[in-house]
């Protein structure tokens, strides 16, 4: 499974992804950390009228790394989503996104482009659409 890349202060311990250079909460500079590519559903939705470049209806899910981290990730859907559900995420450019445990144990397409548009997709979801997306493995079955 993934790493996300987020930074930690040393005084208070908060966790933040993407990593910040200084804590919100105090002039102390973070320092780097790798979490764990999971987390648990607190609340999500649907964009009907998403940013410049995304297919409507953007799906996204606010979740919470086992260090405490929130952060906000995409997704290809939301039906099967609750709230306090663990779901596999992934960055990529620190850009973040979710699936399913569980469900989808196979590579699918994540993330779908938006039509002919393509060429005013900034270049954040450029390098976004051109992946696909792995499904969460069995972690027990992963090769080295
Ligand atoms: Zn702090």
């Amino acid at each position: 499974m993934d790493r996300i890349q987020g930074s930690r202060c040393p005084r208070c311990l908060r966790v933040l992804a993407p990593p910040a250079r200084f804590c919100p909460d105090h002039p102390v500079a973070m320092e780097p950390v790798e979490l764990h590519g999971y987390g648990d559903v607190i609340s999500f939705t649907t964009l009907h009228s998403p940013p410049e470049g995304f297919r409507s209806p953007l799906h996204i899910a606010l979740v919470e790394l086992p260090a405490g981290a929130r952060i906000f990730c995409h997704g290809s859907e939301t039906k099967l989503l609750r709230v306090g559900r663990r779901v596999a995420v992934e960055a990529v450019d620190q850009v973040f996104y979710f699936s399913h445990l569980g469900l989808a144990d196979r590579a699918r397409l994540f993330w779908r482009r938006a039509g002919d548009r393509g060429e005013r997709v900034t270049a954040m979801a450029k390098s976004v659409v051109k992946r696909l997306f792995r499904g969460p493995k069995d972690e027990t079955t992963e090769a080295p």
